[in-house]
């Protein structure tokens, strides 16, 4: 065990009420490399991450146009076996134990691959920023679908999927350009008042405004552990930073 390692583990000791902060890298242990990753452009084939290159519809886009609606869907529909295939990883499972023994105040995750819940995360402690895959959002009525449903209709007329209401449907996971929901913001920020101490996992810090959380709690004076493999914007701020994958680190600091 290193010697920064022993340092974090100490801190892990001292705190009761720990806000765990996860992005993409927690996932890659679970085969999804590009989840939660919302970056201008992406690398899709068929559902992996490869060399081809998917530039995201914008959420403007998807709204104004029949033809952006469509093309979002089938890039959507193609990728959702890899999410549906997915499974929880050490380090979901950790945090599950981890909860289980009291001393979790919250997860907030900028991943959209619902892994978190699948492992068994509860729902009072789980805030998903970038949103979820597993459902579709009505523009109209705002009533959420299970994506199952959607593709199952979809498959069958390939039409950019409706709400019962005849409203468009929108995917639930955060869209380029689409603000997130103000109601999970107020509540991680709120989450990094009270902890005390934010450890953020498998993220590069770099998408906004969700990467203001972590370190909204080391403005607040909790100390906060950084675990990453490669830098991150927030390396200055860290009082502790573990550089490797977030998959192995996390279990090796909670457990
Ligand atoms: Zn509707």
């Amino acid at each position: 065990m290193t010697e920064e390692m022993k340092k974090a583990r100490k801190l892990v000791a001292e705190a009761r009420k720990i806000l765990v902060f996860t992005g993409p890298g927690l996932s890659a242990a679970s085969g999804l490399p590009c989840s939660g990753d919302i970056r201008p452009s992406k690398s899709y084939v068929q559902g992996n991450c490869s060399s081809a290159l998917y530039v995201p519809v914008s959420y403007q886009q998807f709204v104004d146009s029949t033809r952006h609606k469509l093309e979002h869907w089938k890039f959507l529909y193609s990728s959702y076996p890899l999410y549906k295939a997915a499974r929880p990883n050490a380090a979901h499972e950790v945090l599950v134990s981890f909860e289980k023994k009291g001393r979790l105040l919250a997860v907030v995750t900028q991943n959209e691959d619902n892994l978190h819940r699948l492992a068994g995360t509860g729902t009072d402690c789980l805030i998903e920023l970038h949103g979820t895959w597993l459902y579709a959002e009505c523009l109209d009525c705002f009533d959420w679908i299970p994506m199952d449903e959607v593709f199952e209709n979809f498959a069958k007329d390939g039409f950019p999927p409706l709400c019962h209401c005849g409203g468009w449907l929108k995917p639930a996971p955060l869209m380029k350009g689409e603000e997130l929901e103000r109601e999970f913001l107020i509540k991680a920020f709120k989450a990094a008042r009270d902890c005390d101490l934010v450890i953020s996992a498998g993220s590069s810090l770099r998408a906004e405004p969700s990467s203001s959380v972590p370190l909204a709690a080391k403005a607040a004076g909790k100390p906060y552990i950084i675990i990453n493999a490669g830098t991150t914007a927030h390396d200055r701020a860290a009082d502790i930073i573990l550089n490797g994958d977030a998959g192995q680190l996390l279990p090796e600091l909670l457990s």
